[in-house]
């Protein structure tokens, strides 16, 4: 009799092998890191002497299940921000949440969470993406998972790189560090096409060969990207990453929601994979993957539950159902992706799509003992049809009927880490614990932040805060030709004068007396034509502090910032109680006077339409008697306009355009 470590008895085995044979009263032994017999509970036993043998009577054993796509410390977003537009979730909570509170501290504790629920739903290998990925490694190798470990790359700098080229060199120690480890595959992860150039892109393709190790990358998740992309380089996602050398190396594609068959046979052709992420393009309405149409042309896909901040669990059954019913549901056709090509997908094809197949995926001799076993003998998977007559009908239970709940014992590269449903390896209520005062302070950053419109406006960056005063007044205008014909005269100077046409909206808070500015200024060229567009955001207190003389006004600091994103992003980030549009036609002097520079705007209100014009003279000012003296010379200014008291408006325009 031979001696191994452990046996596995009077189960159903399940191999997922080439003919994907089963045993009905079946055995899996392992001896070390990796299995050494399958086959009929009796041979194995007369074969063996085990260590330790487990009895799976009423349980199927079978490879463990692969999650190829996720960003395991996100665990710890879950939750936070939810039913809300990719942009909204992404740039206005996400991203400002990472900025503020991913840390190798931040990424162990959620890598650990993430790993005892993965375990809990039958996970044996993941395939990561995520900062700081040498700390995620070392705490999904204590936990005893096997795992790609995927190290980001991005054009921009990232919570644990200042540049692209310090990323390359960080990924570059990694890869160094952990390459040949025993659970652990490091992997380079330019993280997507509209985050990486063409140049860091093929860097990345250049280290990935060097070193042989996968590299893994979001691809057309959504729609707006494939958009983009042909707009800026007049070519599909896929053949673009091609043009930067990425297919040479051995990819991962995560999402490919929007790539069309001459895509796929280009994956297919460079032995590049796809992980099908379903829960995650639901939830952030990204589509559906043509998971049929990947597989008929033959490329391989594997499961992804995708960050657990857009999917929101790490519940690979209910992935794999999700994978199974969406196909049919989306070709509105009964036998696609059946309930036995799901459960290859998220085992052995979960394997190939990390490119270790050759390891891991399946119960075969000397493939590494990555392994689950499944209890059948609870209510909902009762009454059970599998066995020789119909040996679909476990694939079927496993797919449509089986929790993640329902796993039983875990064991990963031979080792055990867990038994009866409880983790060996995974202390669960300390990250319990400190997963809870992780999300408390989360909450109480994102919680001061809201209500808090300056705040709101920093935590998506890019606020110049400027403190600078502004004197200014406001008159009506009957005849604009008088202004501009004195604006010839001696007095004034002028150094610039340009035309836009300004789009505003306002933004009014319900418990912030601020209001912002969402600014479209189009300028006008002297055909008419407009030429340029820029988009501003401006923060103003309603509150004004100091009136002078001539209703000369001091008005409160400002805060600008470029707004890069839409109106819609701006709309669904803020939630404004009440919004006020105002559009003006803005003929704009910079000019000295007395030795001031002064800013005149003769303005014209085209919606909500308003009779005749209006003038605004305004100075920048740094202090109180500066902005005295400044006042001084606006009067003045005035004087010489011919604007008089009785002129002086002191609304502004969206005063005016609400009153409408
Ligand atoms: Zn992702």
């Amino acid at each position: 009799m031979e001696r191994i470590d452990t046996l596995l008895i009077n189960g159903i085995v399940i191999t997922i092998d080439a003919n994907f044979s089963q045993f009905q009263n079946g055995a899996v032994a392992i001896s070390g890191d990796h299995i050494v017999a399958v086959g009929e509970s009796a041979d194995l036993q007369a074969r063996y002497t085990a260590r330790e043998t487990i009895d799976c009577q009423g349980c199927v054993i079978m490879p463990g299940l692969i999650n190829c796509h996720t960003h395991v410390p996100m665990t710890l977003l879950r939750g936070l921000a939810d039913d809300l537009r990719l942009d909204v979730w992404l740039y206005g909570y996400m991203l400002p949440a990472e900025r503020k509170f991913v840390s190798p501290e931040f990424v162990r504790l959620g890598a650990e969470l993430a790993a005892a629920e993965m375990i809990r739903s039958g996970v044996t290998c993941v395939n990561d993406m995520y900062y700081f990925e040498d700390d995620i490694a070392e705490a999904l190798a204590k936990a005893g998972m096997r795992a790609l470990a995927s190290q980001t790359v991005m054009q921009f700098p990232t919570p644990d790189s200042p540049s692209p080229d310090d990323a390359l060199e960080s990924v570059t120690r990694f890869i160094e560090k952990w390459k040949g480890h025993p659970l652990i595959v490091p992997v380079i992860a330019p993280h997507a096409p509209y985050t990486c150039s063409g140049s860091l892109m093929r860097s990345c393709a250049e280290i990935a060969e060097k070193y042989d190790v996968p590299l893994h990358i979001h691809i057309s998740e959504t729609e707006q990207e494939v958009i983009d992309c042909r707009r800026d380089h007049g070519m599909p996602v896929v053949n673009w990453i091609k043009k930067n050398g990425v297919l040479e190396a051995k990819v991962i594609c995560a999402h490919c929601v929007w790539i069309d068959a001459g895509e796929m046979r280009t994956l297919k052709n460079a032995g590049a994979t796809i992980s099908h992420n379903p829960a995650a393009n639901l939830k952030l309405a990204s589509g559906i993957a043509n998971v049929d149409q990947m597989l008929e042309i033959g490329v391989t896909v594997g499961i992804g539950t995708d960050g657990p901040a857009s999917n929101n669990d790490l519940d690979h059954f209910e992935e794999m159902r999700l994978v199974a019913l969406l196909a049919k549901g989306s070709t509105r056709n009964p036998v696609s992706v059946p309930a036995r090509t799901a459960v290859r997908m998220a085992t052995l094809g979960g394997a190939e799509t990390c490119h270790i197949g050759a390891l891991t995926g399946s119960l075969e001799v000397g493939k590494r003992a990555d392994l689950i076993v499944v209890d059948l003998r609870r209510l909902h998977n009762a009454p059970l049809y599998a066995g020789p007559a119909n040996p679909d009908a476990i694939y079927t239970q496993l797919v449509y009927a089986t929790k993640a709940a329902d796993v039983r014992d875990v064991i990963i590269n031979g080792k055990p880490v867990m038994r009866d449903r409880a983790l060996l390896t995974l202390n669960e209520e300390r990250i319990r614990n400190e997963a809870n005062a992780m999300g408390q302070r989360i909450a109480t950053f994102l919680g001061e932040r809201e209500g808090d419109v300056l705040r709101k406006l920093a935590a998506i960056g890019g606020v110049q805060q400027e403190e600078s005063f502004e004197v200014q007044v406001k008159a009506r205008v009957n005849d604009p030709a008088t202004i501009i014909a004195a604006l010839k005269g001696s007095d004034f100077t002028v150094v610039r004068h340009v035309h836009y046409r300004q789009y505003d909206t306002y933004f009014f808070f319900a418990d912030d007396d601020s209001r912002l500015r969402y600014r479209e200024d189009e300028r006008i060229d002297e055909a008419g034509k407009p030429i340029s567009n820029r988009y501003r955001l401006t923060l103003v207190g309603s509150e004004k502090d100091r009136e002078f003389s001539h209703s000369i006004l001091l008005s409160r600091s400002r805060f600008i910032s470029s707004a890069d994103r839409s109106l819609r992003f701006y709309r669904e980030y803020f939630k404004p109680e009440r919004e006020v549009s105002v559009e003006k036609d803005r003929l704009r002097w910079e000019m000295i006077f007395q030795d001031e520079e002064l800013f005149l705007n003769l303005d014209q209100m085209v919606s909500p339409k308003q009779e005749g014009y209006y003038l605004e003279l305004k100075s920048r000012t740094w202090s109180r008697r500066d902005a005295e003296r400044k006042a001084q010379v606006i009067s003045d200014a005035l004087a010489r306009l011919g604007i008089s008291d009785a002129q002086v408006v002191r609304e502004e325009y969206v005063d005016i355009a609400a009153k409408k």
